[in-house]
Formats: structure tokens, sequence, C-alpha cells
């Protein structure tokens, strides 16, 4: 039996790698980079896809590099709250909520995958260009991205691209789909050491949908020292064209935006300070892509950014790349490799996360910042004075019931 060809070494096609490897489904992945190295900031892994990640064996690796997150918090852009949460074990689900480093998680993915597959199973610097359908396979067509030669071609049963938000799969079936959809937001990303704050173990958000700052701890080891290895995401509406390169590395200095929050100094969190003290800071437009009318053909599949790429609104990005690499796993273990597999895979994951995408382009469960914000510019005695806590309530539940997170349906599994 020909393997599987999985193509993109980010958090889904290594997540779906380790899934099918359990399932005794031989398996190869194609990242196009040469070196992978631990690239990006934080990121967030909701309950759902923890419990994934906890069926793979992954659990204790990661409650030794993570942070396991007890709160949400939302404030007005004054640092009035507006609304707070528990979350993970806080909130009685049976798993975890982390904060992570996104490169840490894919260290620790793709170290899973190596020793569980052997090394070699990654085969680095094949960056898919292209690939021919058969009946009964798929060959693809790998190139060194820098010089674009071609290096490879590998014949497979399946081709799933796990490519991300620039997919070469997607490409090929929606030639005409043009770039990502901008925002008009912009979005710089650092991580900076600073104090814990609200306990070491909160993420916060406040503003609005146009000037917006999140911030998170993310280092189970900075947090034993009584330190935060701290992400924090600012956030501008920018309007105009959008920019012609989306590179997740694209280093700017903090002057581009720091003037706009010079003021947003609150006695749990001083965002000037956390500016000042990055290494580094990111810049990345906001865009998404409009949920698609169908991912599979014939015997390839899309997966994670490939499929659906979303706003960082809800913490969804990583999750969903991650349940949809069980969902594939699960019916390919059930109908073999073939490509009725495919396409129940397909039915399970499209629509939900087609729902995410729209659901977040709304602002998903931070409308209640936007609400606080139009109803209430310059503050409020007492948010109840502007949202009642039945709206609130159902704000943050509806969200998490579309994302496929509420508490029941992690918990029953
Ligand atoms: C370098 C980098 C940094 C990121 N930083 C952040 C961050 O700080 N915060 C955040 O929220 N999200 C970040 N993301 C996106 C985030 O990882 C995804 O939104 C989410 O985890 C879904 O995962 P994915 O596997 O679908 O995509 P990704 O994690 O983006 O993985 C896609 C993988 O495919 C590889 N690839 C791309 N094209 C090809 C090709 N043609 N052939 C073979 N391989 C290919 C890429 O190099 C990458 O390793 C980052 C992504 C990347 C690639």
């Amino acid at each position: 039996m020909r393997p599987v060809l999985i193509a993109g070494g980010g958090i889904g096609g290594l997540t779906a790698a380790l899934a099918l490897h359990r399932a005794g489904i031989q398996v190869r992945v194609f990242e196009g980079v040469r070196t992978i190295r631990p690239l990006g900031v934080g990121i967030n892994l909701l309950p759902h896809s923890v419990k994934v990640l906890a069926d793979l064996g992954m659990l204790s690796a990661l409650a030794a590099t993570a942070i396991e997150t007890e709160a949400l918090v939302y404030f007005n852009k004054l640092g009035q709250r507006i609304w707070s949460e528990p979350r993970g074990i806080a909130a009685g689900y049976d798993v975890p909520q982390f904060s992570v480093h996104r490169g840490e998680l894919q260290f620790l993915l793709l170290q899973a995958v190596e020793a569980r597959l052997g090394a070699g199973s990654v085969e680095t610097g094949h960056h898919l260009a292209g690939f021919d359908s058969e009946p009964g396979g798929v060959t693809a067509v790998f190139t060194d991205r820098p010089n674009g030669a071609e290096i490879a071609r590998v014949a497979g049963s399946l081709l799933v691209g796990a490519d991300g938000i620039h997919s070469v799969v997607r490409r090929s079936f929606y030639p005409d789909e043009g770039p990502a959809v901008f925002s008009g937001r912009t979005l710089w990303r650092a991580v900076t050491e600073s104090q814990p704050f609200l306990g070491g173990r909160t993420m916060v958000m406040v503003g609005h949908e146009s000037q917006k700052f999140v911030s998170y701890p993310i280092s189970a080891a900075e947090h034993r020292r009584g330190r935060s290895l701290t992400n924090w995401i600012a956030e501008l509406r920018v309007g105009g064209e959008a920019p012609s390169r989306h590179d997740w590395n694209k280093e700017v200095p903090a002057s581009v935006f720091r003037d706009s929050f010079a003021g947003w100094r609150f006695d749990w969190l001083d965002v000037p300070g956390l500016i000042d003290g990055a290494r580094a800071i990111y810049e990345f437009p906001m865009v998404d892509r409009d949920p698609l009318p169908q991912w599979t053909f014939g015997l390839v599949t899309m997966l994670g950014d490939a499929a659906h790429p979303m706003y960082p609104i809800g913490s969804n990005g990583a999750s969903q790349a991650i349940l949809d690499a069980a969902a594939l796993t699960r019916r390919i273990a059930e109908r073999g490799v073939t490509a009725a597999a495919l396409e129940a895979y397909e039915e399970d994951r499209r629509g939900l996360t087609g729902a995410i995408v729209l659901a977040n382009r709304q602002n998903g469960p931070e409308r209640v910042m936007q609400i606080a914000e139009e109803r209430a510019p310059n503050g409020f005695a007492h948010i109840h004075e502007v949202i009642s806590q039945a709206e609130l309530e159902e704000i943050a539940a509806r969200y998490k019931r579309t994302a496929g997170f509420s508490r029941e349906q992690v918990n029953r599994g």
C-alpha cells in the first residue's frame, strides 16, 4: 500500500501524521522549509483539541511546556472589566486549555513524529509544487523552494494539503481565488519576559475591534520561576489595501504602532512596558479566506489553514487544525484509504469550520468588547448598565457551541 502523503509539517500536518500512524496507516510528511525552526509566538489550544493531543500521548509534554490557562478576561480600552470566565480545568473541563509557544508546540509534535514514525519521516526542503491524480493514487511533485528545482516525485495513496494559508493544494483547485481577504486590521505579535499578571494563568483582551491588545503567558518554565513569558498581540485598524506580503516572520520596529497604546497602563498590565520589552515584533495582516464549497477532490483533500484560514479570534486556528486531523484519521480508519473517507471527513468538518470563519468575522466571543465600546465609549460604572448578564453569557456560550468546545461537548467526547 502506498503511503498517505501530507504536504506541510505545521501543527495540523504533524498531528495528522501522529494520528494516522497510530491508526496503522503508513504516512509521509513533506515540509517546504529546509530547516524547521521554532517560529511564531503564542497560540492557544482549546480543550477539544487538547483532548485529541492527550489521546495521542502528548499531554505530559504539553503540560511541562505550556501554561494551563485558568481564566479569560475582557476589558474595555479604559481597563474596565467587561466579562471574565474560567477556562480549562478551572471551568470544569476534563482536560486543560493550554497557552503555548507555537514553535515549541511544533517541535513537540515533530519530535513525537520522528520518534514514532522514524527518522526521516518528515522530509524537509520539500515544497509541494503540484500533483497528478491517477486511478488509485496521487503523485506529488516537490521542489526546492529557494531555486525552484524539482527534487522528487512521490507516489501516494492520498494527498492531504496541510500547507497553511498559502496552500498550493487549495490554489490548484481554486486558481482564481486570489490573495487572502484583508480585514483592514494589522497585528503585531511578540513575546516579552515580564512579571506575571492576574495570577499568572490568565488571558486578557483589552479594547475593541479597531484597537485591541491581547496578552497571555505561555511558558511553564518561566511560571515555575515566578516570572512570565508573556505573549502579546497589538491590533489596530489601518484600512487600505492588504499588504502584498503575508509573512509570519516579518519583523518591524515598535514605532510603527506603539504611540496608539502609550496610555494603556493599567494596574494589572503595563502595555507600553510589554511592547518596549519585546525581543522582536512580527507584523501580520489580519486575513482569512471565504469558506470553500468543496475540500475534497478524489484522493486529495485539505486541512487546517489550507482549508479554512480564520481570524485569530476565539483561539481556534491551531485547535481546528488538530480537530481536522482527528476527524480525517477517524474516517480513514473507518472507510480505508479511499475517496469516500475523505468525503466523509469533509462532511464532518467543512460546515463547522466555515461557521467559525464567519463567526470570527463578527468578532466571535470578543463581540462583547465591541458592544461595550459602541454603547459606552467613555466607560461605565457597572457593566450591566451597558450589557445585561444574560447577553454576556449568551455571546460566550454561543461561540463555544459554534466552535464545538462547550463543556458538555468536550467532556462527553
Ligand atoms: C512560521 C509560522 C509562524 C506562525 N506563527 C503564528 C503565531 O504566532 N500565532 C498564530 O496564531 N498563528 C501562527 N501561525 C499559524 C498557525 O500555526 C496556524 O494558523 C494553525 O496552527 C493551523 O495550522 P496549520 O498546520 O494548518 O498551518 P501552519 O501551522 O501554518 O503549517 C503549515 C506548514 O506547511 C508548510 N508549507 C507551506 N507551503 C508548503 C508547501 N507547498 N509544501 C510543503 N510544505 C508547505 C509551512 O512551512 C508550515 O510548516 C504561524 C504559521 C507559520 C507557518
